[in-house]
């Protein structure tokens, strides 16, 4: 049977491609049982290599169904037939943050602080249950027709694992792509997953308010000295607020990056410089 029949089987009209990559296609249907539309994520079980069927699919599909959080896409429903995974979803219509990042040449601050603050909070909700998601990136950031964040592709998240004493046992899995890859996770040093997201985000934080990317990775060897060099270069026209924000979460030395609450914290999150021009 081929997706259209299956997914008609269950009450979905198959609709338009979203999005595609080497493990999975996002595509949009019409649910008649919500009598609105959807989005399905179709993996088909042959096509991806043993490692990721064996363990990152299950726990994609096992966190999937355990978050709930606003600024976290909603799962409506998962089912597998024998060759395929179809994981039912909220439709974020706006698609994702890069393209609108890309189509806007970057953000005007107080738009990005906005969703910058919607992200922070659905991985606030993430770290606080002890789930990384390990694949921060704007094309795994999806936007509704509000233009609220919805966080999504979970496909490198997992639950961390703690020793006796209650400390976070480092991972060692590459996970990510290396445009958003923190220093120590590309030199394959056991790293802290969520410290890791971190990293990521601060990536994203610097794509959103400059429109692209803060190191060049064509050149990994080189990208990895700049990191490590702390070394960060900005649009002039940024606020110093943000900039002290990006420069903290893209810092090389693990123990002194700033952590979610930190981030939620900070000034420049928080809308204090804004609001202070206002006034
Ligand atoms: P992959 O694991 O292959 O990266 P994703 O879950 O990130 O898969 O989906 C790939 C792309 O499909 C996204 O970058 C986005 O453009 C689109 N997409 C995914 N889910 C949705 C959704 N719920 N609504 C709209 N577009 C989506
Ligand atoms: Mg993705």
């Amino acid at each position: 049977m081929d997706d259209a029949a299956v997914l008609k089987k269950k009450g979905y009209i198959l609709g338009h491609t979203l999005g595609e990559s080497s493990f999975a296609k996002v595509k949009s249907a019409y649910s008649e049982r919500l009598k609105f539309n959807v989005a399905v994520k179709i993996t088909d079980r042959r096509k991806v290599p043993n490692e990721f069927l064996e363990k990152f699919l299950p726990r994609e599909l096992d966190i999937l169904s355990m978050v709930n959080h606003c600024s976290i896409v909603k799962i409506y429903e998962i089912f597998e037939t024998s060759g395929k995974v179809y994981i039912v979803m909220e439709l974020c219509v706006q698609g994702d943050l890069l393209e609108f990042i890309k189509s806007n040449h970057g953000l005007p601050e107080e738009v990005a602080c906005r969703m910058f603050r919607q992200l922070c909070c659905a991985v606030k909700y993430c770290h606080d249950l002890d789930v990384v998601h390990r694949d921060l990136k704007c094309d795994n950031v999806l936007l509704d027709k509000e233009m609220n964040v919805k966080l999504s592709d979970f496909g490198f998240s997992k639950r961390c694992f703690r020793d006796g004493s209650g400390k976070i046992i480092p991972s060692q899995t590459f996970c990510g792509s290396a445009a958003y890859a923190a220093p120590e996770v590309i030199q394959g040093i056991p790293y802290h997953p969520k410290i890791y997201d971190m990293w990521s985000l601060g990536v994203i934080l610097y794509v959103m308010v400059s429109g692209y990317m803060p190191y060049d990775d064509s050149n990994v060897k080189r990208m990895l000295r700049l990191q490590k060099e702390h070394r960060v270069l900005f649009p002039d026209s940024l606020s110093m607020e943000c900039k002290d924000l990006i420069f903290r979460m893209l810092q090389p030395d693990v123990s002194h990056r700033l952590r979610i609450e930190d981030v939620l914290n900070h000034p420049w999150v928080q809308g204090k410089r804004l609001k202070a021009r206002i006034l």
